[in-house]
């Protein structure tokens, strides 16, 4: 079974809220999420893989969301409308 492709930003609808998956088997620890939405990612200090803090963000942080699942350079973050 093959994965399915990264989320981009622009499968989304532009309002409301989203669910947000990460998968840390492809994070690299680059911590462009955690720039991005500090407030929905943080990173294992051991190692600096991708920890999810809020799954379901709030609306108002959509746009910050967005933005890490553009950065991520692993394509390790998945975002669905919610
Ligand atoms: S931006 Fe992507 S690769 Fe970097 S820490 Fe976050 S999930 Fe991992």
């Amino acid at each position: 079974m093959t994965a399915a492709p990264p989320t981009r930003p622009g499968d989304l609808a532009k309002e409301g809220t989203v669910t947000v998956t990460v998968d840390q088997d492809r994070c690299c620890g680059a911590g462009q999420c955690v720039r991005n939405a500090p407030e929905v990612f943080d990173q294992r200090e051991e190692d600096g893989v991708v920890l999810l803090l809020d799954a379901r963000p709030p609306a108002e942080l959509r746009s910050a969301v967005e933005d890490a699942v553009a950065s991520c350079p692993a394509g390790a973050i998945r975002v669905t409308d919610s």
